[in-house]
């Protein structure tokens, strides 16, 4: 069952010439008890979507429901949601108490008792208990981020809404809040949308992935599907580290040539060319985890020049260059390859892609 939707959702702002489309035309569902990742690179339009989910934007055109109702015209506050910011946004007058119980004050009718009652055990949950007479002031960063989770918590809401919540922790805070959010997501079971342009945060943290790019939705799956089946070039290029390798080149009808070398196409893989092509140039895409280098001469392998070796502790990464194409290509660390070195490599045809030169969408 979906726990909120978006229906057609766009949103605009300013008016005339300086139009900008944020968000175009965007529908998906947040299932019960899901943890869906909005993410994409800088101006994508993600925060604004979460913030017209949350009510602190109107939306131009679509439908937005929470819970089976449709919250357009409902103000933030009796929208059954609860918002975790970046800056955490906590009231610097108030103690931890104070920040946590506001909002329990302010929208429910709860006991005097109760509200304490409730921000004990949400205190207890994420470890804060003995922060609660502190004001903000005397937290550290990742302290502060978990009270800003704990004044989300206690108010049990319908959904979760999280922008880029780590963003401001050291990156070795940022590792451990992702596992504790996970572990507090499966605790709670509360449906969340959470706000991130950083890919490997989306790919271990998402039920699933919403990929944004320009204000649309390019692509909505579980972390595998969006890396293993790549709707289109740019959720290859942005999913997955290091990126895909996408190289432009035409389809010959029966291989795609890109002029450094052919990549010879399997009976499978032409059809689906033959298919889905809108003119006769074709993007080739093959992961760097996905190349091996052989031993094999045939016409399935590739010579190339090894230009630069970037070692990575148990991998190398190497980049590649042959006739103006360049390839990266990681190895295992135990590889013996140096700058100035031949080898040959080959792509596995299974792991293979090949998007339409023109519209860019996955031909398989
Ligand atoms: P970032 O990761 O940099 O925060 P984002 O993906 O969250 O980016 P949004 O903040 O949603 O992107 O912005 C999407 C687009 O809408 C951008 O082009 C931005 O400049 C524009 N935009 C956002 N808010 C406003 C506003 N209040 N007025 C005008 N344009 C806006």
């Amino acid at each position: 069952m979906a726990n909120a939707q978006l229906a057609h959702v766009t949103k605009r702002f300013g008016d005339g010439g300086d139009t900008v489309v944020a968000v175009d035309d965007i529908s998906l569902d947040i299932e019960d008890g899901e943890f869906l990742v909005l993410v994409g690179p800088s101006g994508c339009g993600k925060s604004t979507t979460l913030r017209l989910i949350a009510g602190l934007e109107t939306v131009s055109e679509g439908e937005i429901r929470i819970s089976d109702r449709v919250v357009n015209d409902v103000k933030p506050k009796d929208r059954d949601i609860a918002m975790v910011f970046q800056n955490y946004a906590l009231y610097p007058q108030r103690t931890v108490r104070g920040n946590m119980s506001f909002g329990l004050k302010m929208t429910t009718d709860l006991s005097e008792r109760e509200i304490t009652d409730r921000v004990d055990q949400t205190a207890e949950m994420l470890s804060i208990s003995d922060l609660l007479d502190r004001k903000p002031g005397a937290l550290s960063g990742g302290q502060q981020q978990r009270v800003a989770l704990g004044r989300a918590i206690v108010r049990d809401p319908a959904l979760f809404l999280m922008d880029e919540p780590l963003s401001n922790l050291d990156a070795k805070l940022r590792t451990q809040m992702r596992t504790e959010l996970q572990e507090l997501h499966q605790e709670l079971g509360t449906a969340t949308v959470y706000v991130t342009h950083d890919q490997t945060e989306a790919m271990t943290m998402g039920d699933r992935i919403a990929v944004l790019d320009g204000g649309e939705l390019q692509q909505i799956g579980t972390p595998l599907e969006c890396y293993y089946e790549p709707a289109n070039r740019f959720v290859a290029g942005f999913i997955g580290s290091p990126s895909m390798n996408q190289v432009g080149g035409r389809f010959t009808g029966d291989a795609i040539d890109v002029g450094a070398f052919e990549y010879p196409l399997t009976d499978e893989q032409r059809e689906a060319v033959e298919e889905g092509i809108t003119g006769d140039t074709v993007t080739l895409g093959i992961r760097p985890e996905d190349v091996t280098l052989t031993d094999d001469h045939d016409s399935r392998t590739i010579e190339i020049a090894v230009s630069v070796v970037e070692p990575m502790g148990s991998e190398n990464l190497l980049h590649l260059e042959k006739d103006g194409i360049e390839l990266s290509v990681s190895v295992s660390g135990n590889q013996l390859v140096t700058g100035g070195d031949t080898v040959r490599v080959q792509f596995p045809p299974d792991h293979v892609h090949a998007f339409d030169g023109e519209s860019g969408k996955a031909l398989f």
